[in-house]
């Protein structure tokens, strides 16, 4: 790709991400004249439909019930601020690290995890799935909004950073990659970009912060409950040096500390890495067979305990657990329920499930399931509330 001069970046170490080493699209367009191409990505993904269906997505706790918990917008915008602080810190590509943060949830189904859980079970004859598989199903495939092509067309480094959301991708590939990954190489077998590890890890550190927050608010457990030390030692710090606040003070507090203390495990111990490997472009970083944007094993184990916790009082409490099952409940019955009477599915998707089912059942289901997925938790909690009443008539 040619220079951009955009590429204009004063603290771009030499192993980030450069746009003159940008791979470009699948479907070659001109380039920009004021934005660099990852800029252009990110923009795109602001603008799609599934993007802003996040809104209305579980990230732990229902879409619909409270208004101050994360949803999965609030979860992704979080992430995304988070990269962006790590990859200027660390000099590398901030449009390329926000373009796969603002991607990285897209594929999630409603209702969270048990979503998931429901339409793997719905589709595990038919391909199964699988929300990082079904992000990438969305940009490549799903949003429709160019006259030319199927999904966005993003570029090359950011379609990688969002296949390889987990590391490297071994084969037997899940569903959609199988089939995308014959067109369009995305070297699965190497890791990707610091920019695309950064925006993984940042998943980590919003999550493991804003559930603790979360969790609080909802007083599913105390500030003194909280069994592990180095929270317990940053709690004492934050008292001495402020011993007024209130129990809510305290919590934001925390937090704030405990986002910012992983940054900072990160940017030191992955600068370390980086150091280390002496990698010299991002083809180097690619080349190193581990990831290099990592916590210590110190920061790891405090982490380790930290999800122990919230599993226990944050995502399997009672409260939780009861909405979640709920839910999976009636994704399952949609799914069903739709199997059974496609004649009952919205245009284009009652035409389409009709179509496919003729050639191909599996085609069917896919179809099905990417209906069910792109749906926000209301929608889906309206769409059983109106089967059931049309079938108690
Ligand atoms: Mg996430």
């Amino acid at each position: 790709m040619k220079n951009n001069p955009a590429d204009w970046h004063p603290y771009l170490a030499p192993y980030a991400s450069h746009v003159s080493l940008c791979r470009g699209r699948l479907h070659p367009e001109p380039e920009d004249n004021y934005r660099t191409p990852w800029q252009r990505d990110k923009d795109r993904i602001l603008h799609s439909v599934a993007f802003r269906r996040l809104e209305l997505k579980t990230q732990v706790f229902m879409a619909t019930e409270g208004d101050h918990h994360r949803t999965r917008l609030t979860h992704t915008l979080e992430v995304a601020q988070i990269a962006r602080s790590l990859a200027r810190c660390l000099a590398v590509h901030e449009d390329l690290t926000e373009a796969i943060a603002l991607a990285h949830d897209l594929g999630h189904p409603p209702f969270g995890h048990v979503g998931e859980t429901a339409l793997q079970a719905m589709t595990n004859e038919h391909g199964g799935f699988d929300h990082n598989d079904q992000t990438l199903r969305i940009i490549t495939h799903l949003e429709t909004r160019y006259p030319t092509f199927a999904g966005l067309n993003l570029t090359w480094e950011t379609l990688e950073g969002i296949a390889k959301h987990n590391g490297p991708v071994k084969p037997p590939y899940p569903y959609h990659l199988a089939a995308y990954s014959q067109r369009h190489n995305l070297d699965l077998k190497r890791y990707p970009t610091l920019e695309a590890q950064i925006a993984a890890i940042a998943d980590d550190i919003a999550y493991n912060s804003h559930d603790i927050d979360d969790g609080l608010r909802r007083h599913m457990f105390t500030l003194d409950d909280i069994p592990i030390t180095p929270i317990i030692e940053l709690r004492k710090t934050i008292i001495a040096q402020y011993p007024r606040l209130t129990l809510r003070q305290q919590r934001h507090a925390l937090v704030r500390e405990l986002i910012k203390v992983m940054v900072a495990d990160v940017r030191t111990t992955s600068q370390a890495a980086i150091d280390a490997a002496k990698v010299k472009s991002n083809e180097d970083v690619r080349n190193v067979p581990h990831a290099l944007i990592n916590f210590s094993p110190q920061m790891n184990a405090t982490i380790e305990q930290l999800r122990a916790f919230l599993s226990k009082k944050v995502y399997h409490h009672p409260q939780v657990d009861t909405a979640m099952n709920n839910a999976q409940k009636k994704i399952r019955y949609l799914f069903t329920y739709w199997q059974r009477n496609p004649e009952r599915l919205p245009e284009p998707w009652a035409q389409q499930f009709i179509t496919a089912h003729k050639q191909d059942p599996s085609l069917a289901a896919r179809i099905l399931s990417d209906y069910i997925a792109g749906m926000t938790d209301r929608f889906a909690l309206q769409c059983h509330q109106r089967i059931d009443d049309e079938r108690k008539r």
